[in-house]
């Protein structure tokens, strides 16, 4: 069998260590480890909240601070084209997330971006009062609604939840007259289901609402067609699967029909159709970088654009098909050990309906996690009990795997994780 993916979901025998190596040297995307610097005897299952670093990134990062600033200094706006950094970077991504030329753009933070948009298709509905998102979504999303709830008042604004977006019936429901907007994240970030962005785009557009989709915990982690799925606007993190570093910035979709309508709110000058003649009032730029607002974070961004060069020669279908083995080959390690019984899978597990990462609850998952960590298996705890994996299929090997389900069924079996210590909590989780 060649297909890793067919191997384990169909497989019924115990895996061993040696079967996974084999694994390993079938990996087409094998190589693609060397372009990053990893830690040495870490397994890093983290890739999902922030990427590895890409040696082609530190490189950049040198470049930038040695050349760039420190040398070619304001001259670098024009000689090392920062100024056209956030389309440029724009379009590199553009390529993962299947939008034609034009239509993505660099900027700001992901919550910042979803403002933009968010108050975008707000103002292009001006007849409908209602954002409609998921319970569960991600809380920054859901507090930048509030925020411009606020800002327009309860009667133009108000927030509407849905329990579970997956259940036709319930969102069939909720997709009434006065909602203005759809706003859905691709991938759970909890338990990592994924959505049907095409079903539900067009479910959404039959009623007449416009869609946003949040791409946090899918670009870069599976192929996506935006353009394809007639999305209206999506946003994105940086520093997840795109590997730009901490706090890199993150992007914006517009599809190219909403160029003219639109109208942002946080219109800076660096979203103005003429920056550099200082003109007294705001024209907007016709294209994407209407949503720009101020001057790009050029270092952080470079870093970013670099980083992305490692995708240039993937092929998305490839990365997907080495995600799922890997997870289904985690999920089966997990099942194969008597001591991870109490681990429960909350990811759905059939492919189409699973991102990049798996989650279980156990009732000791902080302390797991953190016991993980100090044996080298970097995980991610997110309240209360779910202990998070993400995985990265540029930079982890079958046998990463392998050591991660090993580590974890020690733990377990022998108790560590119940020392105390492990049961201090830290600021960030
Ligand atoms: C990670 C994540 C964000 C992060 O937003 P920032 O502005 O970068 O802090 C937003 N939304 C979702 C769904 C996320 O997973």
């Amino acid at each position: 069998m060649t297909n890793p993916l067919e191997f384990f979901e169909t497989n019924t025998s115990p895996l061993s260590r040696q079967l996974l190596q084999h694994w390993d040297s079938q990996d087409l995307l094998a190589a693609k480890r060397d372009a990053f610097v990893l830690p040495e005897n870490t397994v890093y299952l983290d890739g999902n909240s922030l990427g590895a670093m890409p040696r082609m990134a530190a490189e950049r990062a040198q470049q930038v601070l040695a050349q760039q600033w420190s040398q070619d200094l304001i001259k670098s706006w024009n000689q090392h084209s920062w100024i056209d950094l956030p389309g440029n970077v724009g379009e590199k991504i553009a390529r993962l997330v299947g939008a034609a030329s034009g239509q993505v753009i660099c900027c700001d933070s992901t919550s910042v971006n979803l403002f933009k948009v968010l108050s975008s298709a707000m103002l292009m509905q001006p007849d409908r009062k209602v954002v409609l998102s998921q319970a569960g979504n991600f809380p920054t999303d859901l507090y930048m609604v509030e925020g411009l709830a606020s800002l327009l008042g309860e009667q133009n604004c108000r927030l509407k939840l849905v329990e579970d977006s997956e259940n036709d019936q319930l969102l069939r429901q909720a997709l009434t007259e006065e909602v203005a907007v759809l706003m859905l994240t691709q991938v759970d970030f909890r338990s990592g289901r994924l959505l049907d962005m095409q079903r539900l785009t067009e479910l959404a557009h039959g009623k007449g609402i416009l869609v946003i989709w949040d791409l946090a915990h899918s670009a870069g982690a599976l192929p996506i067609e935006l353009d394809a799925c007639q999305v209206d606007f999506a946003i994105g993190c940086g520093y997840k699967y795109l590997n730009g570093g901490p706090g890199a910035p993150a992007f914006i979709y517009a599809a190219t029909r909403h160029h003219n309508a639109v109208r942002q709110p946080l219109s800076g000058w660096m979203g103005h159709s003429s920056p550099f003649s200082f003109d007294k009032q705001y024209q907007k730029a016709p294209g994407i970088s209407q949503f720009l607002t101020g001057t790009p974070a050029i270092i952080s961004m470079s870093v970013l654009d670099a980083a992305l060069d490692v995708f240039a020669d993937v092929d998305m279908a490839q990365l997907r098909l080495k995600s799922l083995a890997l997870s289904n080959c985690f999920q089966q390690l997990v099942q194969q050990h008597n001591s991870l019984k109490q681990l429960t899978l909350l990811t759905p597990i059939r492919r189409a309906e699973r991102g990049s990462q798996l989650a279980y609850q156990h009732p000791a998952a902080y302390a797991l996690c953190q016991a993980l960590i100090q044996h080298g298996v970097i995980a991610d705890f997110r309240a209360p009990d779910i202990l998070r994996l993400g995985f990265t299929p540029l930079y982890l090997r079958y046998v990463d795997i392998w050591q991660a389900v090993t580590t974890l069924a020690e733990l377990v079996q022998s108790g560590e994780y119940s020392k105390p210590a492990y049961a201090v909590k830290n600021k960030v989780t």
